[in-house]
């Protein structure tokens, strides 16, 4: 240790002495659970991204500096970046190499001056559109495939994404939005095929043939922005800038649900802010009552759903797809959300107690990849800023659901003075026949 010369021995001054008596009555908890499925995350996508730089955990200036020192001579995709910390300036995007940043929530990237003429080259409509915002929220499926083009997708970069979560706790997850059809056909060739659900954006499932067609959950629309590119379809007002944005007017959403309710697929809408989900249900109440048909109806995230719009996807027997993982928005993000909002995200406590949402049935978890892991969501169920947002360990474990194609058990580790839940083993772990 620098400074200490030979021979010194550690002192034990009151403040250790503190940190000790902490430590010994700290009180953790070792528990198990079962390996467990992610019913939302973006395998293939995130995958694709594992050759990428990843800031997400770098502090702003480190983060910085590291984008200051990438090649001159090609495109790099970056991913991870949070506008939140660190926000880009005109000057900024004009000194730095060529590179494509991409917001941590997937929603909303910037490309520095002298990365816009490499994605020219490769992928000239994101290009044209890259600044005009409501082209990009209404076009989440194209940047995704164009994400994927840029970052490379193969079987072993799959199989390594998808190893890498076992000792996260996760053995499966569903595929929220499989990008591109070449996408679709290297998971369900390879061999963690039996571990994954996969979903497609209607323009792909249009032009898939019957067989990978019958391969496929259902179909996933996206209905408005998200929180961490202040496009969330929330009333507001917002704090400093923001925007509520829509994919579809409602006509278009509705004939779209029409032309989906006739495939006998599934349907699932990602729709964070109360505007979306009231858009949602809205269009499935009447595309349902003039005879459309799903295997299954998924509202993805719901932040802000209220309790009378509970009440009603819970009549239309719609299932709540929703990520414990974000709870924590209501701490990252008091730079853009009023106290009010902040305190909305994510009701787990009405949508079960009062509404009857059950875990596991109507109600599922997952983690959108931010972060991946159980360790994360199992922190904001049981440790969250809100007491609306509690769930208990096995209301988590139920919305999860077991893994599929694989099992398993994951020791967790909960520690109720530091209020954060580590996995510290996962064993052992089956492949299904
Ligand atoms: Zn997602």
């Amino acid at each position: 240790m620098a400074g200490q010369g030979e021979g010194a021995r550690p002192r034990v001054g009151p403040a250790w002495l503190a940190k000790y008596i902490v430590w010994l009555y700290r009180s953790t908890m070792t528990t198990t659970i079962p390996l467990l499925h992610d019913n939302h995350n973006h395998v293939s996508l995130y995958a694709a991204f594992s050759s990428c730089i990843d800031i997400s955990r770098s502090a702003p200036d480190a983060a910085l500096a590291l984008l200051r020192g990438l090649p001159e001579d090609r495109l790099s995709v970056v991913r991870g970046w949070k506008s939140f910390e660190l926000p880009m300036t005109s000057e900024e995007l004009s000194s730095l190499p060529p590179i494509i940043l991409i917001n941590f929530s997937l929603h909303g990237f910037v490309v520095s001056d002298s990365g816009v003429p490499f994605l020219e080259t490769t992928v000239p409509e994101v290009a044209s559109m890259r600044n005009d915002q409501a082209w990009c929220e209404a076009n989440v499926p194209p940047i995704f495939a164009a994400y994927c083009g840029l970052a490379g997708l193969d079987a072993k970069k799959l199989g390594e994404y998808i190893d890498r979560m076992l000792p996260l706790g996760i053995g499966s997850s569903d595929e929220m939005t499989v990008p591109t059809i070449q996408a679709l056909d290297v998971c369900s060739s390879s061999p963690y095929d039996k571990r994954l659900n996969y979903w497609v954006a209607p323009a792909l499932y249009e032009k898939m043939d019957i067989a990978r067609r019958g391969l496929v959950s259902g179909i996933k629309l996206f209905l408005d922005g998200a929180v961490g590119s202040r496009s969330a379809a929330i009333e507001g007002p917002w704090i400093g800038p923001g925007k509520a944005m829509f994919t579809y007017a409602d006509d278009v959403l509705l004939a779209i649900l029409r032309r989906a309710g006739a495939y006998g697929t599934g349907l699932s809408a990602h729709a964070i802010g109360e505007l979306a989900i009231e858009q949602a249900l809205s269009a499935i109440e009447v595309a349902v009552r003039e005879g459309a048909r799903f295997r299954t109806i998924r509202l993805e995230h719901v932040q802000y759903i209220d309790v009378n719009q509970a009440r009603r996807a819970k009549d239309l027997g719609i299932v709540l797809s929703m990520q414990p993982n974000f709870t924590s928005d209501s701490i990252d993000y008091t730079d853009r959300l009023t106290e009010s909002y902040l305190k909305r995200n994510n009701p787990f406590r009405m949508l079960i107690d009062e509404v009857g949402f059950e875990p596991g049935r109507d109600m599922l978890f997952g983690s959108d990849g931010m972060p991946d892991g159980i360790a994360y969501a199992a922190t904001q169920a049981l440790f969250p800023a809100y007491p609306s947002q509690r769930l208990s360990l096995d209301e988590l474990v139920a919305g999860y659901g077991t893994a599929k194609g694989v099992s398993g058990t994951v020791t967790l580790d909960i520690d109720d003075t530091e209020r954060r839940v580590s996995v510290s083993g996962t064993s052992p772990v089956r492949l299904a026949p």
